[in-house]
């Protein structure tokens, strides 16, 4: 398996030549300078290929276990994770009133997907334990982010999200984990949570579970849900820790991948924990973090790509194996490299466009966050909020393909086990799950986002498009034109059908988010290849990388965007077939 290489130049890309990082006017950024991201960035990759990396099969292998009641991770895990937090990594955008180093959002994404990519495993501890802060900086009172904050954005606490329970996981209106009020002012929570990433672990001495539960008084459905801090070790006013808490970790599943993560069976029998925010509005501090917590999950589906992708140039390069259509390549060797074949360096393309067009639109989303955040520009919220399903759904679908795609390019040698092209096929997998299903992303798209604001982020997103097709050279303006005329046809058939036909409008949710998806990597082509351009013509930066940025641009134009005109066609079709067959008849 070939080392884990930090995509340091794409990043430094991104951020200063296409995305213009220090003169975006967000907090923090104005001292972001090339130099300064390149030392961040470096610290960062080195992290990640030199402590993290070598972790990540052996974790896999070793997985997790209860021990004496509680669970050990797998060796060398409690090291590494020691290092993130030494590090200051655990809180890089987190603000500095709490301990964090107050940089932009974008900038933990850009490191994260390092992370990710060298041990999504253990880097999901960090990841939840960043929502954590999120939803307890937006909602919780003054004590509980003083008592909170200090040891979670510094990483010696951990954090969780409880919702799913062993009935309900998409429908959180099931949620039965009941809330009752104590005399203190605290409450007894009771109840059983399932799938709860890092419920327990010996990375940190103390564990901070956001609960939703149900509160006296707040009737049933999503509406009557409160959300909880339930510590497992109860700490004094000033954080020192006392008893355990009655919050236990009874069981751990046996999955398919990410097996250095425990996903843990939760069982709250009459834990004291804390309301967060008001009582019966829990839904609403859970989508306070939905926005940063679907990046962080679609930025696990581009990670493990990413990683892949890697492992199979690598490979292509190395195996010898048949000779090149155009005579031997290599003729004193007994056989040409993989990449001589037309249909190996497809498939490295396709992985490579994708990889690099998602990386873009992930950063691009996460200044959008920067911006509604700190700007509070209700334009940049609106068009983050309706791109966060497409970041979600679509670069984990497509992460998980490349994934496969890479394990193809390393044949036999790629579905046994010990090469590591299986581990990034299995671990990829579950972000197309968690967090919101992909299906569920598609309906969130299509029958929230869309209409929201009276249609007006989808207007602004499609005049962004046009605007860069137009001024884009043909090969990126003419296809994504084209794709953009798609979009807006699909468009005309949800407001026609959406609330006439609603089954046939759904039908076609899926296909509607991979459109907007691939409309959306057509954008970031075209906003790279401008960028590469200019900086071509200014002689500024690596040319090879430059001149590969405008090829690989023009392979996701002419080979990926035209798949929007079969969405348009499914869309099209609506519903009939989906829905004629009677249920009995499945
Ligand atoms: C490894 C792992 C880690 C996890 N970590 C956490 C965690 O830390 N915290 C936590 O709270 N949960 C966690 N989960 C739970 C995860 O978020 C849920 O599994 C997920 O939300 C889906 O819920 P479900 O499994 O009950 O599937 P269901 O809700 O039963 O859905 C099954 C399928 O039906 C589809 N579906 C459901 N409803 C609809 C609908 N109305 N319309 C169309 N399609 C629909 C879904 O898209 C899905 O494909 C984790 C799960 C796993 C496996």
């Amino acid at each position: 398996m070939p080392a884990y290489a930090p995509p340091l130049a794409d990043l430094a890309f991104l951020l200063h030549e296409v995305l213009g990082l220090e003169r975006a006017g967000l907090p923090g950024a104005a001292e972001l300078d090339r130099d300064t991201t390149a030392a961040i960035l470096a610290e960062a990759g080195r992290l990640a290929a030199d402590v993290l990396a070598p972790l990540n099969a052996a974790g896999d292998r070793e997985g997790c276990r209860i021990e004496n009641g509680g669970v050990r991770t797998p060796a060398g895990f409690p090291a590494a994770y020691a290092a993130m937090c030494a590090g200051g990594w655990t809180g890089l955008d987190c603000d500095p009133a709490h301990g964090g180093q107050g940089m932009p959002h974008v900038l933990h994404t850009a490191v994260g997907e390092m992370f990710v990519s060298a041990n999504m495993a253990l880097q999901m501890v960090a990841g939840l334990t960043h929502g954590a802060v999120s939803a307890l900086a937006a909602h919780g009172s003054a004590e509980q982010k003083a008592l909170y904050l200090p040891p979670l954005v510094a990483g010696r606490w951990t954090g969780t999200m409880n919702l799913t329970e062993p009935h309900c996981g998409t429908d959180l209106g099931l949620v039965a984990t009941r809330a009752e009020p104590a005399p203190d002012g605290s409450w007894r929570i009771t109840g059983t949570k399932i799938f709860i990433s890092a419920g327990d672990h010996d990375l940190a001495p103390n564990i901070v579970h956001l609960v939703l539960a149900r509160a006296p008084g707040g009737g049933a459905g999503t509406r009557g849900l409160s959300l909880f801090v339930v510590p497992k070790v109860l700490p004094d006013a000033d954080g020192r820790l006392g008893a355990r808490n009655a919050v236990v970790a009874a069981r751990l599943e046996r999955k398919m991948g990410i097996h250095g993560s425990p996903t843990c069976e939760m069982r709250y029998e009459g834990a004291t924990g804390w309301l967060v925010g008001e009582p019966h509005k829990g839904m609403r501090a859970m989508f306070t973090m939905m926005n940063e917590a679907r990046l962080g999950v679609g930025l696990q589906g581009l990670a493990q790509a990413a990683a892949a992708g890697q492992a199979a140039a690598a490979y292509a390069r190395e195996r010898l194996q048949g000779r090149a259509a155009t005579g031997p390549a290599f003729p004193d060797r007994p056989a040409d490299p993989l990449i001589v074949h037309p249909d190996i360096r497809r498939t490295l393309m396709d992985i490579r466009a994708f990889v690099e067009g998602g990386r873009a639109l992930a950063l691009w989303a996460a200044m959008l966050i920067d911006r509604s955040r700190s700007a509070g520009d209700a334009g940049a919220e609106g068009l983050a909020s309706l791109l966060i399903p497409v970041v979600k759904g679509f670069l984990t679908d497509k992460g998980f393909e490349a994934c496969v795609a890479a394990q193809q390019v390393w044949g036999g040698h790629g579905y046994v086990e010990d090469n590591g092209l299986a581990q990034y096929v299995r671990d990829a997998r579950i972000a197309m799950i968690y967090e919101g299903a992909n299906g569920i992303q598609a309906l969130d798209l299509v029958a929230r986002k869309l209409p929201s604001d009276g249609g007006r982020h989808i207007a602004a997103f499609l005049a962004e498009v046009r605007g860069a097709a137009a001024d884009a050279d043909p090969a990126f303006g003419a296809p994504l034109a084209a794709a953009a005329a798609d979009l807006e046809a699909a468009l005309a058939v949800f407001m026609a059908e959406g609330l006439r036909n609603p089954d046939a409008a759904l039908a076609g949710a899926s296909d509607f988010l991979h459109l907007a998806g691939h409309v959306a990597l057509g954008l970031m082509w075209a906003r790279m290849a401008a960028a590469a351009r200019a900086a071509l013509e200014a002689g500024r930066g690596d040319a090879a990388f430059l001149q590969a940025k405008l090829v690989t641009g023009r392979h996701w134009m002419a080979r990926h965007l035209p798949a929007t005109a079969l969405h348009l066609a499914r869309i099209r079709a609506g519903g009939a077939t989906v829905m004629d067959l009677p249920a009995e008849a499945f």
